[in-house]
């Protein structure tokens, strides 16, 4: 399934987007408990694509892949090192990322996106796909500077718009062997695989609910693959993970 979150007539809708036949099946309420079909569709193309989850928190992890760490020069963390991305960072498919005046450099990075489905607390690796709903894209956009500047990431991670996430949930999805790629307009500038993670998926699910209970909807962006770099006004970047989709997003001045 790829479960999509939509504006129809200036309402909020889940529903199931079926891209092959451009349309987008209305379900009734929430996702999380059990999707069911209301009999309206509407087309693909009538509607507005919002981020697929509002999520209370978005936990993200910060060198994570193997290749990424050799090119930074550093090693994988012994634990998966943790922060929080402010959750009114969230941006959608097709929204504009804006530049903060207080940065000369705002990176992009790719990432794949793990959306929560049911309560996950001190869960085993083993039972944690059972907590999964589903993965989509994260395009954790970083204010480079200032995350040095400030050492801790809040400020760097956190301006308004810098979470783009979609373009949908994927349920039926591998995560161990997906292609996570981000291009600026057009061009390839990472092209990663899910193998290189340190941590998986299933591992993270472990850690992470080890330390703060995990909810519906909460997000965790698994880290980014080599290659990051920034980004420009003007510039249209995109994050791709194969069989999920792409995420694209514009960057303007503030
Ligand atoms: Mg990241």
């Amino acid at each position: 399934m790829r479960i999509a979150r939509y504006e129809d007539k200036g309402r909020v809708r889940y529903g199931l987007a079926d891209p092959e036949s451009g349309k987008v099946r209305e379900i009734a309420g929430v996702p999380f408990d059990r999707v069911e079909a209301t009999g309206v569709a509407r087309r693909l193309e009538e509607v507005r694509l919002l981020a697929p989850v509002v999520p209370g928190k978005i936990v993200a992890v910060g060198l994570n892949y193997r290749d990424h760490a050799r090119e930074m020069g550093k090693k994988i963390p012994e634990e998966p090192l943790l922060f929080l991305k402010a959750s009114s960072a969230l941006n959608d498919p097709g929204g504009e990322i804006v530049y903060p005046s207080q940065s000369v450099r705002v990176d992009y990075e790719a990432e794949l996106a793990v959306v929560i489905g049911r309560t996950a607390k001190n869960v085993k690796e083993k039972d944690a796909a059972a907590h999964i709903l589903g993965y989509t894209c994260i395009n954790d956009v970083t204010a480079r500077d200032l995350q040095v500047k400030d050492v801790q990431y809040t400020r760097a991670k956190g301006f308004d718009t810098f979470a783009p996430l979609g373009p949908w949930i994927v349920t039926d999805f591998d995560p161990t062997e997906a292609s996570v790629r981000c291009l600026v307009n057009g061009e390839i500038r990472q092209d990663g695989n899910t193998r290189e993670m340190g941590a998986s998926v299933f591992r993270l699910v472990e850690f992470i609910s080890s330390v703060m209970t995990l909810f519906p909807g909460d997000v965790i962006a698994t880290g980014t693959p080599p290659g990051v770099g920034s980004l420009r006004v003007g510039d249209v970047v995109t994050v791709e993970v194969g069989g999920i989709g792409a995420l694209t997003n514009r960057v303007v001045a503030p």
